[in-house]
């Protein structure tokens, strides 16, 4: 089976073709128009994504070398995400469907960052997901195939959502992400204690304190010349750690409660190094398999798209021409 996926539901226009051998092309348009406003403009990601959505889906195709002809379904993201920008990939997935007569696929985007541990891993059920990106932080039980429980998620701001907004007050552009990770590998991550919220509660987080209390902080040392050019690094490494202890923390806990053996990281902020390391120890200390997917797979692309819709089409888990795009849209 051949199977094209769409993906965008905010900045990225992409395309990837996934069949019985494998994933054969990915491709992701990434819109820099937003880099100016330090985050996503919702109209004028709808217009990228319309503007450049038929070359990307060309580009995957030439790219797998193969044809439209030689797709047997289309699978998209439904939600969640931008109302504007998913409006786009699903009316297209659904124009090729018709023009070519092959079933749509619906694919939520949360449960296709955890499926992106199979492009090239096979993570062996039950397992735990700490599902980190910019618009969510969750704790997954995964008990088989698209059979999920929600164990706990934030209260308030996404995990990457903390990156970027502390990002934002510290100067750096936007996503601010991988910049604080490559800072934080030169400072000194005990420069400075910042706060770890909810560490009573087992699965749920909050972030949004920890962005007020970098600035509160930053305030502070206003009296101290160069502060934030001296000490940059060292509050990048600090503030990673604060984020990157209460994540494995509670992973932890999940892992405890579930009796689980295998535990896999998803979402963009599972590319984040500090993160990818106390997981490793963590699953080393537990005896557990850890999956993470490879850095590309991590933040928004298609190719998690295609996977998840692959395994969806052989569950005949077909979608009709009224599916409509969800900005919530809640993992079954
Ligand atoms: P969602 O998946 O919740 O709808 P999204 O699709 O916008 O949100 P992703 O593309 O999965 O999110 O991830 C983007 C987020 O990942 C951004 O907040 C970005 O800063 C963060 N991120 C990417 N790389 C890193 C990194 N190395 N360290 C920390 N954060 C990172
Ligand atoms: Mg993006
Ligand atoms: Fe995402």
């Amino acid at each position: 089976m051949n199977i094209l996926g769409i993906e965008s539901s905010c900045d990225e226009t992409a395309a990837a073709v996934y069949t019985d051998e494998g994933l054969r092309s990915n491709i992701i348009a990434s819109q820099a128009v937003h880099e100016q406003y330090g985050g996503v403009v919702p109209e004028l990601a709808s217009r990228a994504h319309h503007k450049t959505i038929w070359r990307t889906i060309e580009q995957a195709l030439t790219e797998a070398d193969t044809s439209l002809q030689a797709i047997d379904a289309v699978a998209v993201t439904q939600g969640p995400g931008l109302m504007g920008s998913l409006l786009v990939g699903l009316c297209f997935a659904k124009g090729l469907c018709l023009s070519r007569d092959i079933p749509l696929v619906g694919v939520n985007h949360m449960d296709a960052h955890i499926y992106a541990n199979f492009i090239e891993g096979q993570p062996n059920y039950p397992f735990v997901s700490l599902t980190v990106s910019g618009g969510h932080t969750q704790l997954v039980h995964v008990k088989g195939p698209f059979d999920h429980t929600l164990l706990g998620e934030t209260r308030d701001d996404a995990a990457g959502e903390a990156f970027d907004k502390i990002g934002k007050i510290l100067g750096l552009p936007y996503p601010a992400g991988p910049v604080i990770d490559q800072r934080a590998k030169e400072g000194d991550t005990m420069f400075h204690d910042f706060p770890q919220a909810m560490l009573d509660n087992d699965f749920e987080f909050s972030f949004s304190g920890l962005k007020t209390s970098v600035m509160y902080y930053l305030e502070d040392q206003d009296d101290q010349a160069g502060f934030l050019e001296d000490h940059l690094d060292d509050v990048c490494a600090s503030v990673s750690r604060a984020i990157t202890e209460v994540l494995v923390k509670k992973l932890a806990n999940a892992i405890e409660h579930t009796e689980v053996d295998t535990i896999v990281l998803a979402g963009g902020v599972s590319a984040n190094s500090m993160l990818r390391q106390k997981a490793q120890t963590l699953a080393k200390e537990r005896g557990c398999q850890l999956h993470i997917p490879q850095l590309a797979y991590c933040t928004d692309n298609a190719a998690m798209i295609a996977i998840t819709g692959y395994m969806m089409a052989q569950r005949n888990q077909f979608a009709d021409m009224n599916l409509k795009p969800f900005a919530n849209l809640a993992s079954k």
